[in-house]
């Protein structure tokens, strides 16, 4: 069979078939270029979903990663928190926001009484390691979003929350920096996001003073916290 008929053949399966009749033998035959679209309502659950990135080949991050990170917490959460892309520790574990921005994620959580086991469910815009922990190119983020649109609409969270630049421009397509758009509420698909600090961000730069980036996401985080409690209300 030639590549272009191939392709088309593969293209047809997400394309022209409801998600309803794919079957598991199906998702084995699909290749992961990022030529073909992921749809929404690709997926029918998070596993089929986990399942065709622990085989994805999108994008030139597979050749480098020792697991696909996907996601970490409660999938039936109201808060997502989306990163950018897996570190060394996450790569080895196979678990999003692990090291040490991880940690210092869990403290700022739980200083509102939120915790990551049950009340947020945590992911990145890439689930491949970029090298050396550089910025995901354009290329390799607009590879991975159709699986994180997928995450939203099965999680489907009331609160999204965008840890730094590349999460925001990845779901949001907000060109504005971090430090511009921070704290500010964005309505998306109906549901409420907030930009916020990336938590190594915060490592980097640890007064606490006020109008530091540390106080800040103090502010920002008593803001989700009271939106979360009015939205279940
Ligand atoms: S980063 Fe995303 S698109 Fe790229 S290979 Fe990994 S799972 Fe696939």
């Amino acid at each position: 069979m030639l590549l272009d008929d191939f392709m088309t053949e593969q293209i047809g399966l997400f394309g022209d078939q409801p998600a309803a009749t794919l079957t598991p033998e199906t998702w084995e035959q699909i290749p992961t270029s990022a030529s073909i679209p992921i749809p929404a309502g690709t997926y029918q659950d998070l596993d089929q979903l986990a399942q065709h990135c622990n085989q994805c080949q999108r994008c030139g991050l597979a050749s480098g990663r020792i697991n696909v990170v996907i996601s970490r917490g409660n999938p039936n959460a109201a808060i997502m928190i989306i990163g950018e892309g897996p570190g060394q520790q996450e790569d080895e574990q196979g678990l999003p926001f692990v090291g040490k921005s991880g940690q210092l994620l869990d403290k700022i959580l739980a200083s509102v009484r939120l915790d990551t086991k049950n009340d947020v469910y945590i992911c990145n815009v890439v689930k491949c390691r970029p090298p050396n922990n550089r910025t995901p190119t354009a290329k390799e983020a607009a590879a991975c979003v159709p699986y994180l649109k997928e995450q939203v609409r099965l999680v489907d969270p009331k609160i999204i929350l965008l840890t730094g630049g590349t999460a925001l421009k990845g779901l949001l397509g907000e060109t504005r920096g971090i430090t511009k758009v921070r704290g500010q509420w964005m309505e998306w698909e109906g549901r409420h996001c907030m930009p916020i600090f990336h938590p190594a961000y915060l490592l980097r730069n640890p007064s606490r003073e006020k109008g530091k980036p540390k106080w800040l996401m103090w502010q920002d985080i008593q803001a989700i916290r009271k939106k979360l409690d009015e939205s279940v209300e």
